[in-house]
Parts: structure tokens; C-alpha cells; sequence
């Protein structure tokens, strides 16, 4: 999360002489990026995964399980090996950054995987080949996991155990910040520079999973008082940002052929957060308590959020502050290309001196709104060194804002040190799974629906209020079968921004009208008008040129979310809240002690691993992909057969689909 950058990290005090600063040369590294990347054409989509694991430790005398504090020996050993295959003009598969946790690390694929349909196939093979690389550098009582870790701040939840010191700067009494990647400074600053401009300790209230002896009310005595205040009655009380950012996710970036389609495709891809967000659920434990949710979005919200109590409208307003509806870390508040504007139904607040220099300089009124918008956040990770930037060599200042903007969508301009990256989007709501199967399906998934969507020029667009209520609702327990969303009830082609305002004004929508939908419907289809995303995927599949072998992948792929999303079988949060309950030791009282904590984390290990299957949790047994498929992972990648419009737009079935729409 955030700026990876080297130097002296500045202090809330030190930073604040330099907000002003910082947000105008911001702007104008953006307004000069703009203006020398807007005609940019990139050929091809390019795409790739990053996903977040835990290293974790078994004391298997004991029936123990800890977090390993042990990342950054691990990332020296992989960055060594990195090296040495650089110099030795050998392919890298993987490429691997340090995370919040001190037992966390981010791997993403060597390369971004290319446009071919083919290239699909590649995906689950790089998971494999990354795992494995780390697997060589771990101990035999270790284990490389991709899941969100449920002891996170329980006592002693880490190995080697660290202790909570007086006058640290997260204030938590449960979360060392020694368990944060220590040696990475700037994690430790960007949470303590939270914590300084909010004013007050962060923390957050989840829901508590009510059993039949949970007690009722479920109230904690902590020894401080601070504690007692801020946490509430049948609630897991939750006090750093290691609750949050501690815990791992699974995100994919798109590369788009220009701007225009990055921004479309950002808008586009906006409604199907919450979606996916309710079909990946895979938080159901806080600090070893069973949650009354099934994921980590507010929770991780609520520990990034560095509003003041005036800005959050909890207080008069001070200090020029304005009040701020969302958190720095939640869903986005703007669509942001011109045909979207009248689904932009919340008000926005701007950083006006941002917007009148980016309207000044020619950037159009729907992108200066979301930049301006960005730019309302204060910079949290400013280094002394590099206070000084040539802006138009240099989108530091910019990236420090942007980079700390996290919301489930992300709008990212080309970087200006790497000429060969064009215009992305990074869809960045999707929770972790447990195998590198489910990894590859979820964001295969994605990458096809983004497909479907650029190809057949389709609109799921919904008033962005909407979107922000379909994330609350996509939070709650097994809301995949027990939740509605707001949803396109029928499939529409995109209309230019003076259709949508007819439209909108006439109370004609195109044939469709926004339901509360299932996830089932959504994703299998409502029997009625509403095709379903899968079934969608599979009409374009059967225009497009693709070999068997990738074929079937893929197919089992859109098994896996068909059936997730039917209940066929379960989320990893619903299998996880299961494991718990039938578990011997299990009191019933919501508590998930050590022994269950282990048996479980040790039985994710194995199906992992694949050397257990769980029907409930993955359907029918993936097929396994042999060790030689993985060494020959990345070549697939250079293979020139496009999955592009033209496979797709000569199709028949497009024609098909054509007839469908009005
Ligand atoms: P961040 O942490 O800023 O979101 P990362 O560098 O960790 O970004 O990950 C970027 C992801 O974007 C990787 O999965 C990478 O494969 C993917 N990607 C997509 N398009 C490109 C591209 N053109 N060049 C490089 N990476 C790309
Ligand atoms: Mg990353
Ligand atoms: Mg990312």
C-alpha cells in the first residue's frame, strides 16, 4: 500500500508546512502527464494480478499458528535470485514487494500477461511458479498463505512473539508495530501521520457474530480507558491499521489502448466491485472472534481514516477543514468518463484550487472533478530528500496523493520513469482466495468481463450512490445469498452523455430499469431478461477463436463463480465460519481459540497445497496442473493471437446480441 520510496519519511508536523506545496506540484506533475500522454495508443491490453500473502508459522507440539515475522529476509532471498536470473538473461516469473505486515509480501506476475485469450491459461501457472519460489526459501515448519489471517492482534499472534511498547505510535493495545514491516519506515509513518491528523487513536467496531452462548452483550474490559470508550457493546473491538492492511487481497490492473478507454472502462468495472466483493468474502474472523461479516472493507475503511472529527462532521468545522463524507479508503464518489456523468448523483468534494489549474490548463470538467477530488487528502508520505521535484520529470507529489486514495477503483495514468506502461485502471475490491485456482478464476473472470464489456460496448452504469450502498451491503454475513443489489436489470448498450440525460429526464431507460438483484441473478441470470454475467462471458467465448485446452481452463473458471454464486458451493468466509462451528473445541461463544485456529489454517495449508480437496469449498477437483506446465509458464505469454474486439465483433453471436438490444 502506498509509495514505495526511499528517504527520510517526514513527520504530521513536518509534513504540514508542506501540504500546499506539495498538492500544487502534484497537479501540475498530472496536468504535464496529461498533456504529453492524452493522444497515447497502446496496441494491446496487458494485465496483471498482485496478490497478497501471509508467511505463517506451525508449532505443531503446541498447536500453534503464528504470523512469521520474517518478510524481509524472505524478499532479500527472492530479490537475490531476481538478480541473478536478470544477469544470467533468464525469464523472472515473479517480482515481489514488501507489505504492511512483517509477515506479509505482494508477488505479481514477472511480466503482465498479454492480450491472448491463451494467455488465460498462463495465469493459475505464474500463482504456482510464485508460490513455489517462495516455498524454496521458507522453513519446513512454514507456510505461504493467501488468505486473511483470523489471530490477527490476538495475544501473542505473532512468531517470534513482539511486545506491545508504551509510547508507540499506532497507540494500539493489541497490535505491536513492531509486527509491521519494520525495517520499512514508511509504513510506520504513514499510519502514525494518520493517526496525528485524525487527531485520535484509529480504531474500528465490527460486528460480532452472535452464538448461542456468545454473551449478550458481548462487552470486552480493556485495561485503558480509551479503549473502553471508543469500543462498543457486541462488537470485536479493533485498533490498527495491521487490522485492515494486515490482512491480504487479491487486485488486477488493466492496461488500456488510451485514455478515453481507461476512463470508461473505470466506470464500467465500478459497479461490479461490490459484486465481486460479495462473491470473493473471505473475512469472517476479528482478533480470533467470529464476525457478524464477511469481509474486511469497512474495517480497513475505518482504519485509514484520517478525517478529523470536524471534517467527519462530528464537530464545528476549524482550520479552513470542510466536512468529508467517506473515508480516504473506501468506495469511489465519481464516474469519470464524459458519457457517465449523469450517474454521478453524490456530491463531491472538491480541492478548488486543484480544479480551477486543471480546467485552466485544458483537462476536461468530468476528469478534473475526480483528480480535484483526490486532491482533498492531505500527502501522508512526504521524504525529506525529495521535497524537491522537476515536475515534468517527476509525479511524485502526485502519486503520494493518488497512491493514498484507496478506493475500490483506481484511475492510473502512465508513470513517467517507465515509458513502455500506458493508461490503467486497478480493480481493487476483490478479497483474497485461498488457491491459486480461485485466484485465477477471480481474475479471469475480470479480465474476460472487461472483454465482454469494451467489445460489445455494454453500460452497467448505476447512480454511484448506488455502488456505494451495494458495498455496504456486499460486507454483510453470506451476502451472496442473503443480499440484494442494485443492478442493470437488462443487458444496454452505452450511450453517449446526452443520451443518458434524455434518458434519464424522460424516465426512459433504455429498456432497463435498476432491481435489487441476487448475486445469482446477476451472475447467472434472473431466468427473465437479464442474461447473467457468466452466461455473457460464455457468448463471447463462442465467438472468439480459442483452443480446447484454454477453453476448458476457463470454463472451469466460470464454473467456480457460477457456483459460488448459486450456493452450490461456499465463499471462503462461509467455509471458514463453518470450520468453527463444527469444530470439537468450539464453545459456541464466537471465540476461535488456538487449536482451531491451527487445525484450520493447517487444513487452508493443505488444500492449498493441493493435497486436500473440499468439494464444498472448490466444486469438482481442479485439474491439476503438472510441474512442467509451470516452468513453461511465462512463455505462453508472447503468443500474438489477440483477444481483441475484432475476434469478438465478427462473431456471430455478437450479431446475436445485437438483436437483443433496442
Ligand atoms: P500497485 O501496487 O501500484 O497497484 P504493482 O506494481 O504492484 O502496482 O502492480 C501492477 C500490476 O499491473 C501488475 O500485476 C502488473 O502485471 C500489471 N500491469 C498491467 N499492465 C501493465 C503494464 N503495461 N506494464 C506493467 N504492469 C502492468
Ligand atoms: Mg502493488
Ligand atoms: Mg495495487
Amino acid at each position: 500500500m502506498g509509495l514505495l520510496t526511499l528517504g527520510t519519511p517526514l513527520t504530521w508536523s513536518e509534513t504540514i508546512p508542506y501540504i500546499d506545496y506539495i498538492k500544487e506540484h502534484g497537479i501540475d506533475q498530472f496536468i504535464n502527464l496529461y498533456c504529453r500522454y492524452k493522444n497515447r495508443e497502446d496496441a494491446q491490453l496487458k494485465w496483471g494480478d498482485e496478490i497478497e500473502y501471509s508467511i505463517v508459522k506451525f508449532d505443531h507440539a503446541n498447536k500453534k499458528v503464528r504470523v512469521s515475522l520474517h518478510s524481509d529476509e524472505i524478499l532479500t532471498q527472492l530479490d537475490k535470485q531476481i538478480s541473478e536470473n536478470k544477469k544470467n538473461h533468464k525469464e523472472n516469473l515473479s517480482l515481489w514487494a514488501p507489505e504492511f505486515g512483517g509477515y506479509m509480501i505482494e508477488g505479481t506476475p514477472g511480466a503482465p500477461y498479454g492480450s491472448s485469450l491463451e494467455c488465460i491459461d498462463v495465469v493459475e501457472k505464474n500463482m504456482i511458479a510464485r508460490r513455489n519460489e517462495v516455498r524454496k526459501v521458507l522453513s519446513n515448519d512454514e507456510a505461504l498463505l493467501s488468505i486473511t489471517f483470523p489471530s490477527i492482534g490476538a495475544p501473542d499472534f505473532t512468531s517470534p512473539p513482539v511486545k506491545i511498547k508504551a509510547g508507540q505510535a499506532s497507540e494500539s493495545i493489541f497490535f505491536s508495530d513492531d509486527a509491521v514491516n519494520y525495517h520499512n519506515k514508511r509504513y510506520i509513518t504513514l499510519m502514525s501521520n494518520v493517526l496525528q491528523r485524525r487527531g485520535e487513536r484509529l480504531y474500528s467496531n465490527v460486528p460480532i457474530f452472535k452464538d448461542k452462548n456468545t454473551l449478550s452483550p458481548f462487552k470486552e474490559h480493556f485495561s485503558d480507558e480509551e479503549s473502553n470508550k471508543n469500543s462498543i457493546p457486541d462488537h470485536i473491538y479493533v485498533d490498527h491499521m495491521g487490522f485492515g492492511v494486515g490482512m491480504c487481497c487479491l487486485q488486477v490492473t488493466f492496461q488500456t489502448v488510451n485514455v478515453n478507454e481507461a476512463r470508461w472502462l473505470y466506470d464500467q468495472l465500478t459497479p461490479i466491485t461490490p459484486i465481486m466483493l460479495a462473491l470473493s468474502a473471505s473475512t469472517p474472523i476479528f482478533r480470533s472472534y467470529l464476525a457478524d461479516v464477511d469481509s474486511r472493507w469497512d474495517v480497513i475503511a475505518d482504519l485509514c481514516d484520517d478525517r478529523t472529527p470536524d471534517e467527519k462532521g462530528e464537530a464545528p468545522l476549524k482550520d479552513n477543514h470542510v466536512i468529508i463524507n467517506k473515508r480516504r479508503y473506501d468506495s469511489t464518489d465519481c464516474y469519470i468518463h464524459p458519457s457517465s456523468a449523469e450517474f454521478n448523483d453524490i456530491p463531491l468534494e472538491l480541492d478548488k484550487k486543484s480544479y480551477e489549474k486543471l480546467i485552466k490548463n485544458g483537462i476536461d470538467e468530468h476528469l478534473a472533478r475526480h483528480i480535484a477530488h483526490i486532491f482533498i487528502r492531505d500527502p501522508l508520505q512526504v521524504y525529506r530528500e525529495r521535497l524537491e521535484q522537476d515536475v515534468t520529470t517527476s509525479m511524485e507529489h502526485f502519486e503520494t496523493i493518488q497512491s493514498s486514495n484507496w478506493c475500490n477503483m483506481r484511475f492510473k495514468p502512465p508513470p513517467i520513469e517507465s515509458p513502455e506502461i500506458g493508461w490503467r485502471v486497478e480493480f481493487r475490491a476483490t478479497e483474497i482466495q485461498l488457491t491459486d485456482f480461485e485466484n485465477a478464476a477471480y481474475c479471469c473472470f475480470l479480465v474476460l468481463l472487461s472483454r465482454v464489456l469494451v467489445s460489445y460496448n455494454l453500460s452497467f452504469l448505476i447512480p454511484i450512490s448506488q455502488v456505494t450502498e451495494n458495498i455496504k451491503r456486499a460486507q454483510k454475513r453470506d451476502a451472496v445469498h442473503n443480499q440484494k443489489f442494485y443492478f442493470r436489470n437488462k443487458l444496454t448498450k452505452c450511450l453517449s452523455s446526452d443520451e443518458n440525460v434524455q434518458q434519464v429526464k424522460n424516465g426512459n431507460c433504455h429498456g432497463y430499469e435498476i432491481d435489487e438483484m441476487s448475486i445469482n441473478e446477476i451472475i447467472n441470470g434472473d431466468g427473465k431478461e437479464f442474461v447473467g454475467l457468466v452466461p455473457l462471458i460464455r457468448q463471447f467465448l463462442d465467438g472468439a477463436n480459442i483452443d480446447v485446452e484454454s477453453l476448458f481452463k476457463i470454463n472451469r473458471y466460470l464454473d467456480l463463480i457460477q457456483d459460488r454464486a448459486s450456493g452450490k458451493i461456499f465463499t471462503l468466509a462461509h467455509w471458514m465460519r463453518d470450520f468453527v462451528r463444527s469444530h470439537p473445541e468450539y464453545q459456541y461463544d464466537s471465540h476461535v481459540g488456538d487449536t482451531i485456529v491451527y487445525d484450520m489454517i493447517k487444513t487452508m495449508n493443505e488444500i492449498t497445497q493441493g493435497k486436500k480437496h473440499d468439494e464444498s469449498l472448490l466444486g469438482k477437483a481442479p485439474p491439476v496442473v503438472k510441474p512442467k506446465e509451470v516452468e513453461n509458464a511465462a512463455k505462453k505469454e508472447q503468443r500474438p493471437k489477440l483477444l481483441c474486439y475484432e475476434d469478438a465483433l465478427n462473431g456471430q453471436k455478437f450479431a446475436n446480441l445485437e438483436a437483443e438490444f433496442h
